[in-house]
C-alpha cells in the first residue's frame, strides 16, 4: 500500500524488539497506526504472538512475531532474516528489548554485567549490523534505540544497565554521524520511569528490600520526574513513530528525554 497522509509508513517494514509488551508493544502499535508493516521479536512466543494478533486486528497491517535472544547474535541475526525473508526489506528497526536488574555494585558480578552489557548494548549493535545493509542499498532507514535517562545520568544500584544504556547512547551517536549522508537516522529515546513490568519489578525489589509500602516505593520513584508521575508508554511510543517519519528526517545523533523534565541535557 503506498504512503497515505493517514498511513505515512505504509508499505515500511519496521522490526521492533521486545514488542510483545511494554513500550515495545506500544511502539509497534503506533507504527502499525501509521500503516507500518510489523515484525516483533521477543523471546517468548505467546506474548508476541497475542500482542501481533491484537495489533493486526486493530490497525489491518501484517504483523510477524519472531523468538530469539536479542543477547545471541546468531538468534538474532538468524530471525532478522525470517523477518526479511517474509515481509521485506527493513526500513524501521527500533531496539527496545532490554533488561534492568538492580543491585548494589560489589553485588553485580561479572554474569550479571555481561547479559545486561550482551541485552541493553550488543542487541542494538547485532541488530543495526544486521538490517543496515538493506538501508545503505535502500538509500533509506531510521533506527531509534530505546535508552533512558540513565544513559544520560548516573543513577545508583543500576551500574550496568546505566554503563549500558550511556554505550547505547554513545553508539547511537556514532552510527548517526556514520550514516548521515544515506539517507538513515539513528537516535536514542530516553525514557524516565514508564509504567510497564520493568518498574513493578523496581517497585517489589524496593518493597522487599526496604519494608517499605509499594505506594512509599513509588512516590521515592516518580519524585525524580518534577511532573510527579510515571511516564506512560504511549508517550515513549509517539515520540518513537514521529522519529520514523519523513518529517523527523533531519534529526539525527540526537538522545530525546521523554520524563516530564526529569532531565535537561
Ligand atoms: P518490559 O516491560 O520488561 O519488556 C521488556 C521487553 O524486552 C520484553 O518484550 C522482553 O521480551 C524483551 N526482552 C528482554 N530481554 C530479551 C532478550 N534477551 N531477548 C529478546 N527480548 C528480550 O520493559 P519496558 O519497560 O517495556 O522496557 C523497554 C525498553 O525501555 C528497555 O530497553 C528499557 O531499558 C527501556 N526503559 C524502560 C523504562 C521503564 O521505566 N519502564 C525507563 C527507561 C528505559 P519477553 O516478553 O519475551 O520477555
Amino acid at each position: 500500500m503506498a504512503a497515505s497522509n493517514q498511513q505515512p509508513l505504509a508499505g515500511r517494514h519496521a522490526v521492533v524488539t521486545g514488542g510483545g509488551r511494554g513500550i515495545g508493544a506500544a511502539i509497534a502499535t503506533s507504527l502499525a497506526a501509521r500503516g507500518a508493516t510489523l515484525s516483533l521479536l521477543g523471546r517468548t512466543a505467546a506474548t508476541l504472538e497475542a500482542t501481533a494478533r491484537r495489533i493486526a486486528d486493530e490497525h489491518r497491517t501484517t504483523v510477524g512475531a519472531e523468538v530469539a535472544d536479542i543477547g545471541d547474535e546468531a538468534s538474532l541475526s538468524t530471525a532478522i532474516a525470517r523477518c526479511v525473508a517474509e515481509r521485506g526489506p527493513v526500513a524501521i528497526l527500533v531496539n527496545n528489548a532490554g533488561i534492568a536488574p538492580s543491585a548494589p555494585f560489589l553485588k553485580s558480578d561479572a554474569k550479571l554485567w555481561r547479559e545486561v552489557l550482551d541485552v541493553d548494548l550488543m542487541g542494538a549493535v547485532h541488530a543495526a549490523r544486521a538490517v543496515l545493509p538493506g538501508m545503505l542499498g535502500a538509500g533509506s532507514g531510521r533506527i531509534v534505540n530505546i535508552a533512558s535517562t540513565a544513559g544520560l545520568t548516573g543513577m545508583a544500584y543500576v551500574t550496568a544497565y546505566c554503563a549500558a544504556k550511556h554505550a547505547l547512547v554513545g553508539f547511537t551517536r556514532a552510527l548517526a554521524m556514520e550514516t548521515a549522508r544515506k539517507g538513515i537516522t539513528v537516535n536514542a529515546v530516553c525514557p524516565g520511569y514508564t509504567e510497564t513490568d520493568i518498574v513493578g519489578d523496581a517497585l517489589a525489589n524496593i518493597t522487599g528490600k526496604t519494608g517499605r509500602s509499594r505506594d512509599e516505593a513509588l512516590k521515592s520513584l516518580v519524585a525524580h520526574n518534577p511532573q510527579a508521575r510515571l511516564i506512560q508508554p504511549e508517550e515513549v511510543a509517539e515520540t518513537v513513530a514521529w522519529l520514523c517519519s519523513d518529517a523527523a528526517a533531519s534529526v539525527t545523533g540526537q538522545s530525546i528525554v521523554v520524563a516530564g523534565g526529569e532531565l535537561m541535557p
